[in-house]
């Protein structure tokens, strides 16, 4: 469970990059993980609508983008989509394969209020 810290971080880019923009509130904030990162899309929701009470992030939204786990044989080269913990090359069968995408974990977007658009 690291999913505290990484929220926190989370936070502090969404209300900074929301600064930036001269946003009243945060609406949506669009997030990719990959699937061997980790983390937890339910836990991630918790801490962060426990951590925006009081800032302009409060009551937003967070929507997650799956990013499958997509390895590499070092074998053969073969690209495949695979479960965790299932790494076998489905061309040659070797168990040579090295992660290449699966371990992302960053904003993708964020949605805002601006200024002139209070309610
Ligand atoms: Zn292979």
């Amino acid at each position: 469970m690291h999913e505290l810290a990484v929220t926190q971080s989370l936070l502090d880019i969404v209300l900074k990059e929301a600064g930036k923009a001269g946003a009243k509130r945060v609406n949506t904030v669009t997030l990719v993980i990959g699937e061997l990162s980790g983390l937890v899309d339910d836990s991630i929701q918790f801490y962060f609508d426990f951590m925006t009470k009081g800032t302009i992030a409060e009551g937003s939204m967070l929507h997650f983008k799956r990013i499958p786990a997509r390895m590499k044989c070092r074998a053969c080269g073969e690209e495949f989509i695979t479960s965790p913990n299932e790494w076998i090359c489905p061309k040659c069968g070797l168990w040579q394969a090295e992660v290449i995408a699966g371990k992302e974990f960053y904003v993708d977007s964020i949605e805002v209020d601006d200024a002139d658009k209070s309610a």
